[in-house]
């Protein structure tokens, strides 16, 4: 099953391509051809080696992919949400999966310095670069401290010094921490006064942080490489502030997290996909001589994957969905309106959905890989068959930040409790719960709890 030129996979039939422009449908046959004879093949090596997948990064630059939604002005493709969605799903499905991480968090990095790119010549120069010099950055904001609240940055801090900023940042996770070139930090902002959710994005050379390159080592998603990463004082000239200080927040709400939550989503969806594909060539192909049957002819067979198929068409299409939602509020991603009007934030208030798409597309991939290894039988246990590998690298889905735990808790909590209850920060003091312990408490309790009260005012 080495060849991917073997792989007899479902049709493009199912394919809801109706929903792309002649161009990107071209891009994606391009890319398809690409993955098979480029991505895939590499990505098999990677995840047995845990090498870093700059390689399949290089042949996404010589198709312009690493500046995929980058203005034509800066070098760019110019394309939309939609695209985006489309070839991290086509490199899920017909690539490989470390790569669509590590591609994943660069385009994480690049839509935070598009956000705020005009009128920054340092960004700017990045943006030129991209797939010039195969530029890679990548995004550092988990924290050891706050763990999968990676939107609390409590072990960062940044102080302004006569020239710019002084950075001190500590990440626990950084996917491509010492291979890519550079880094989009978040930090407590540099008038800190107590308020996490006061915070400021940092544009952060390979040079300027120490990383411990080559040290991961996990169940799967090999050559994503993500590992510590720490920024130690760090002076930084003004201009590699990215936005004004205290932007953070806003940075996450409106460019961000949008994008990187539909492009998890694809990403899955294809890893999903990916599996199906592996599967029925297996399930098309073995034969039960005894019956004179093949596996896919038996009605179980035929129900795992009509159930994996429905469920995954709503992934996508859901994914999809929002992603054109995505496009017609932002003009079609027209950075340009942003920039003129940086209050126009049209892609914050369809940040629940793009929530919904990570949860479902997630949750799907973990049980599409599990029936479609009871599909293929023994032979799908085996290394050889490539299944077991999809099915690691499939789990990276539902524990990558926003976990699926926490994105499951913020729809919960704000169908039940209204969005002002989510309190990002733990700002808001529970007085249910607050006035339920007190009531608890004996006379002699609330004089100690007064006295400590009083002290901690002093
Ligand atoms: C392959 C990989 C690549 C990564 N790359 C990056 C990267 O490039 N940049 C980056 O910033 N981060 C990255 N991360 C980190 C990721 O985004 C998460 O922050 C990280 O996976 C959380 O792991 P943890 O061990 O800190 O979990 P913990 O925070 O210890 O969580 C343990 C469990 O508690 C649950 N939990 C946590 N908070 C809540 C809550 N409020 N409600 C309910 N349940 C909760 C979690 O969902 C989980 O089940 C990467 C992670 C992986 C696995």
């Amino acid at each position: 099953m080495a060849d991917a030129a073997e792989i007899n996979g479902i049709s493009s039939d199912w394919d809801p391509d109706w929903i792309l422009t002649e161009e990107q449908k071209e891009l994606k046959a391009k890319l398809i051809e690409l993955c098979k004879t480029t991505l895939r093949p590499n990505g098999i090596e990677f995840d047995k080696s845990y090498e870093y997948p700059r390689k399949n990064l290089e042949a996404l630059a010589s198709m312009g992919l690493l500046a995929l939604h980058v203005p034509k002005k800066y070098g760019g493709m110019g394309q939309n949400h939609t695209c985006c969605a489309m070839v991290l799903e086509t490199i899920g499905r017909y690539g490989c999966s470390s790569t669509t991480l590590v591609y994943t968090m660069h385009l994480l990095a690049v839509t935070a310095l598009l956000f705020r790119a005009e009128g920054n010549p340092e960004i700017e120069k990045v943006l030129r670069r991209l797939n010039k010099d195969v530029f890679i950055g990548t995004a550092s904001y988990s924290d050891p401290e706050t763990g999968s609240h990676f939107w609390y940055p409590m072990a960062s801090s940044a102080e302004e010094t006569e020239n710019g900023w002084k950075v001190n940042k500590r990440s626990s996770w950084t996917t491509s921490g010492g291979f890519a070139d550079f880094y989009v930090a978040q930090t407590s902002s540099p008038d800190f006064n107590g308020n996490f959710a006061d915070l400021s994005v940092f544009l952060v050379y390979k040079d300027e942080i120490v990383s411990h390159a080559s040290t991961w080592s996990a169940l799967g998603m090999r050559g994503n490489q993500s590992g510590p990463i720490e920024i130690n004082g760090v002076e930084l000239p003004r201009d590699r502030m990215i936005g004004p200080p205290g932007d953070g927040a806003i940075s996450n709400d409106e460019a961000v997290d949008p994008l990187t939550l539909v492009l998890f989503g694809a990403s899955y969806n294809g890893i999903a996909l990916a599996a199906m594909d592996l599967a029925r060539t297996q399930v098309t192909r073995k034969v039960h001589k005894d019956v004179g049957m093949r596996v896919a002819d038996y009605p179980t067979i035929q129900d795992y994957f009509g159930e994996c198929l429905m469920d995954t068409q709503a992934s996508r299409m859901y994914t999809f969905s929002c992603a054109q939602a995505l496009d017609q509020a932002t003009d079609n991603c027209d950075w340009e309106r942003q920039w003129r009007d940086p209050k126009w934030l049209p892609r914050t208030s369809l940040l629940p959905w793009t929530w919904m798409v990570k949860f479902i597309a997630c949750k799907n991939v973990y049980n599409v890989v599990d029936k479609m290894l009871q599909a293929s039988g023994g032979t799908g246990y085996k290394t050889a068959m490539g299944l077991e590998r999809i099915l690691r690298d499939a789990k990276a889905g539902w524990v990558m930040g926003p976990t699926n735990e926490v994105l499951r808790q913020f729809v919960g909590k704000a169908v039940l409790l209204g969005f002002e209850s989510l309190d990002y920060w733990n700002q808001v003091v529970n007085e249910n719960v607050l006035n339920n312990e007190i009531k608890k408490l004996d006379a002699d309790g609330k004089r100690k709890l007064i006295a400590e009260l009083s002290k901690d005012l002093d």
